[in-house]
């Protein structure tokens, strides 16, 4: 990544962070105060020392001792407020990261939302979130933390020039009382922060390079261990002993590749604090005996010595705090990157005006409409023209993967067609609202979700719930005699996830929800896609025999593979291989024995003879 692009990427992490959480910048003032603890303690010692030695009087002393004391006070008592600053401002700056991630996510449309590029990014994000930390917090930390240490070299450096004049000075003959001595002293911790500084950073580069090499991993590995733990996924496993084959897959990579990579890390991280131990005792030892051959020549008195090599010590905390922190400063960058890379992404879908009346009559027509998903090559739709009427009730049928869901999915702009358009009452549906033209549309999909929630909130999508409305969509989709055994009625909770009374329902009960949740909303166009898939014998009669009745003078659209669907729907769309193969009315249809419909009745119907 450019140097500029990364200066533009900080620049825009702290505007972000000044505007939603500005506490969050006072972390900058926070950490140089708890730098300056230490110093207060070793000036004050050097002092009290100062005074013990001249033999001064308690009450000479005690005002030094008191300012210790009170300085202290006022420090932690600081620490104490500007810390309830800081933790409030980082919660803020949570619930921003979250929710901001939540709103451009769910303003995104469905095609823009399943791509891979976009699943790459959220991932990515993910990732970094769960080993680096949150990625506008984070950064704060850490360059508050390189701003502390770097106080406290400075404040080192201030404490332990008092020395410089003794240390600098020729005070006799030999090594030991030249300057070389201090000299030598100073230009070995020079080379102590260089070698610290250098090395630190390009093993944190190593570290970075090679931890996201194995996140990849452990995202296999987890996807493949939660197959184990998922108990949506525990059937199969057990039925088909695939514990073996799972468990094999999971650890094969993690095993080899993994293990290598986590070598590779841990060597890094200990060579890291290594050369930052062993540089802090070269540099403690360096300065003990440069301090310690004065003193012993008399040449510094215990005041000095205290404060001084009290200062010196610091600065090999403050180096320590710096290399860690610009260790850090590594993956601030990237994180802001995935952040950014997130809350950038715009729907591709174009929105225009909202429709005038969403509960009237409506005329949909597919013009010459082909479809590919995104980031595929083949066609799942070819040329697909297409008029359905307010009032019609339609029923599609065709082979597996023809096309017929993906249709269903164009029907509700779930994605846009690649070629063609589709109309509603004439004007070209990128011209509307998306989210006032799915106003339109009630919807079963096949692989329909419900959701661990109050069962009137389920069907109503909202806090707010018509129980009688809800009662009676409850009635058609027969879901009442399970209903009656509820004894919270529509306050129990649909699965026990989220609350211990909650029900557990089997997948028929789930798809009369399904269908009754269709119902509340009660939208012009009704799309059933397999509705009595999981609907035993009786209920799929008693759905049937309700159907006209609840689809009433709605458009509807039933797809089924039960042929005999098609006798209570006015039409029939046959499609086959992406294209619409047939339409027309099941009497129609059924003369022509040549083509599909004819086969499709055939296979099913000899079975019932
Ligand atoms: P049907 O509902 O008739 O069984 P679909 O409309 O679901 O068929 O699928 C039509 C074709 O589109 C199939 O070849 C299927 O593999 C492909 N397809 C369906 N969904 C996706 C998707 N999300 N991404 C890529 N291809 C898809």
């Amino acid at each position: 990544m450019k140097t500029r692009k990364k200066l533009r990427l900080f620049g825009r992490g702290i505007r972000t962070i000044h505007k939603c959480a500005p506490g969050m910048l006072i972390n900058f003032v926070q950490s140089p105060i708890m730098s300056i603890v230490p110093f207060v303690n070793i000036y004050f010692s050097a002092q009290i020392l100062e005074q013990l030695t001249n033999l001064s009087t308690f009450a000479q002393i005690l005002p030094n001792i008191l300012w210790c004391v009170g300085l202290n006070a006022v420090v932690s008592f600081a620490n104490g407020a500007l810390g309830r600053v800081t933790g409030l401002a980082s919660t803020k700056l949570y619930i921003y990261e979250h929710q901001e991630m939540a709103r451009v996510m769910l303003g995104l449309d469905y095609e823009t939302l399943e791509s891979t590029a976009t699943q790459k990014k959220y991932e990515e994000l993910g990732n970094h979130w769960m080993h680096m930390g949150s990625p506008l917090r984070s950064p704060v930390w850490d360059l508050s933390s390189l701003w502390g240490g770097i106080i406290t070299c400075v404040l080192s450096v201030a404490f332990a020039a008092p020395m410089a004049g003794v240390l600098f000075k020729k005070t006799g003959e030999g090594f030991l009382n030249s300057p070389w001595l201090a000299i030598s002293v100073c230009i070995f911790i020079a080379l102590g922060v260089g070698v610290v500084l250098f090395t630190s950073d390009r093993l944190n580069k190593r570290w970075f390079a090679t931890n996201k090499e194995y996140i990849g991993l452990e995202g296999i590995f987890s996807y493949y261990s939660n197959m184990l733990q998922d108990h949506k996924t525990g059937k199969e496993v057990r039925i088909y002993a695939q514990q073996d084959l799972i468990e094999h897959h999971a650890t094969e990579k993690l095993a080899g590749e993994g293990v290598r990579l986590q070598k590779k890390l841990g060597a890094t991280t200990a060579l890291s604090s290594a050369l930052l131990a062993i540089i802090g005792a070269i540099l403690g030892f360096g300065v003990y005996l440069l301090i310690g051959v004065k003193g012993l020549f008399g040449l510094i008195g215990p005041a000095v010595i205290v404060q001084s090599m009290g200062g010196f010590l610091q600065v090999v905390n403050g180096l320590m705090a710096i290399g860690n922190s610009i260790g850090r400063l590594g993956a601030f960058i990237p994180g802001l990157n995935y952040f950014f890379d997130v809350i950038d992404l715009v729907p591709k879908h174009t929105s225009g005006a909202a429709l005038a009346d969403p509960a009237g009559t409506v005329d949909i027509e597919f013009r010459d409409v082909s479809f590919r998903y995104p980031d595929t090559e083949n066609y799942a739709l070819r040329h697909v023209n297409f008029r359905l009427q307010g009032g019609e009730h339609l029923a599609i049928v065709g082979e597996n993967g023809s096309g017929k869901t993906t249709f269903i999915k164009l029907l509700c702009r779930l994605y846009d067609p690649t070629e063609g358009q589709i109309l509603l009452n004439g004007r070209d549906i990128r011209d509307y609202d998306e989210e006032s033209y799915r106003q339109l549309f009630s919807v079963v999909f096949q692989d329909y979700q419900l959701f661990a929630l109050p069962l009137g909130e389920n069907l109503a999508c909202a806090q707010e719930v018509d129980e009688e409305r809800a009662m009676l969509c409850i009635d058609e989709s027969g879901f009442t005699p399970r209903m009656d055994k509820m004894t919270q009625g529509l306050d129990t909770y649909l699965y026990r996830r989220c609350d211990k009374d909650g029900v557990e329902i089997s997948g028929g009960e789930a798809q009369k929800l399904a269908l009754a949740r269709a119902l509340y909303k009660d939208a012009p166009v009704i799309v059933l896609d397999e509705p009595t898939a999981a609907l035993d014998p009786l209920a799929e009669a008693a759905l049937y025999a309700s159907f006209n009745q609840f689809a009433g003078g709605k458009a509807a659209i039933y797809i089924s593979h039960r042929l005999s669907s098609c006798r209570f729907c006015a039409k029939v769309a046959v499609f086959g291989d992406g294209a619409l193969l047939q339409y027309g009315s099941h009497e129609e249809l059924i003369v022509d024995e040549e083509n599909k419909y004819f086969e499709l009745w055939n296979a099913q119907a000899k079975y019932y003879v």
